[in-house]
């Protein structure tokens, strides 16, 4: 349900609470309103130009690298580490497809989730078809060496070359005098494509989820403040249970401290009307005196209290307090 815009929120929830002497600890307070995206796909029928291109440049690396271990050669006692090897290149293989496509999602103003997973998942498995394209490839400039681009194209277009060349390698052989079955070969590439087409579904999306758009003026919303407050269980508590109100007489984080609020801000820089904010309670662990290191190595974890929300008006105003507020305290301890 959309707010009225006459609704009491933030701040003047709170001070409504204490007008009418209630416990603010004992009253619940309704929640923030939740920041959804529209859903809309923007110019994702743009994506596939990306995802292709990417698809192809990531395949190809990963193909000349299965190449360089002597992946399809599949014998011999270095056969085991080299599948080992060419599962493990699935990981950068994903990330080579996956993140231009996630960035993608940023200039062609992608606000659906779905738009990105498909996209995600159309763009890894292009990468696996890509990927035996070139196998396929390189595997004939072995025998004929001086094979040109256009058999290359040549196998690009013929689906049932690559499949007769799979047949034809996906045979028993002997590792580590052990019998290995053609089916092992077809499940390895089958767990290969899976891992990283699931890798793709999972990427895509997140730095578009990141992100909040401004729907009227057609812009992503920029980070504008990022503040650390102190906590403890008490504000954890009503941080929860009352918002952004509960955060007026919060503390400014230490710099050392291992565990404090993350409450930050995004604004539309064009019309500064759409504003959103989250907070975070962050979990930092300093193992610098554990390991007796020169620098300090932190492990963090964020754990969301105020999941993305819009800042009504008395939310705004709160917000520019909370700002001041730390703005003075950071000048002090300066
Ligand atoms: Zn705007």
């Amino acid at each position: 349900m959309q707010p009225t815009g006459d609704e009491p929120t933030g701040a003047t929830r709170a001070l409504l609470v204490i007008q009418r002497g209630g416990c603010m600890l004992c009253e619940p307070m309704a929640a923030p309103v939740p920041h959804v995206e529209s859903g809309h796909s923007g110019a994702a029928w743009l994506m596939p130009f990306v995802g292709l291109a990417s698809a192809a440049i990531g395949a190809c690396w990963y193909s000349h690298l299965s190449h360089v271990i002597g992946f399809f050669t599949f014998s011999g006692k270095l056969a085991a580490v080299a599948a080992v090897l060419r599962m493990l290149a699935c990981l950068p293989l994903a990330l080579a497809v996956a993140i231009p496509v996630a960035l993608a999602g940023l200039p062609l103003k992608v606000r659906s989730t779905l738009a990105m997973r498909l996209h995600g998942a159309m763009a890894g498995l292009a990468a696996i078809y890509f990927a035996w394209v070139f196998d396929v490839w390189l595997l004939w400039q072995e025998t004929a060496p001086g094979t040109d681009l256009h058999q290359l194209w040549h196998v690009a277009h013929s689906p049932s070359v690559i499949w007769d060349m799979a047949a034809a390698l996906a045979v028993s052989r002997e590792v580590f005098d052990l019998r290995v079955a053609a089916s092992v070969m077809w499940t390895l590439w089958s767990l290969e494509a899976l891992l990283v087409v699931a890798l793709c579904v999972w990427l895509a999306p997140r730095v578009v989820r990141a992100r909040s758009f401004c729907e009227p003026c057609r812009r992503w919303l920029v980070p504008i403040d990022s503040i650390r407050l102190s906590a403890d269980l008490i504000a954890d508590f009503r941080v929860r249970r009352e918002g952004l109100a509960s955060l007026v007489h919060a503390a400014v984080a230490a710099p050392a401290a291992g565990t404090w609020f993350w409450l930050r801000r995004w604004r539309c820089p064009t019309c500064a009307a759409s504003e959103v904010f989250r907070v975070d309670k962050v979990l930092s662990l300093s193992v610098r005196k554990a390991m007796a290191l020169a620098s300090s190595e932190v492990a963090k974890t964020a754990i969301p209290l105020v999941p993305l929300a819009k800042a009504s008006q008395a939310d705004q105003a709160l917000l520019r307090d909370l700002e001041r507020a730390a703005a003075v305290a950071a000048a002090r301890d300066a």
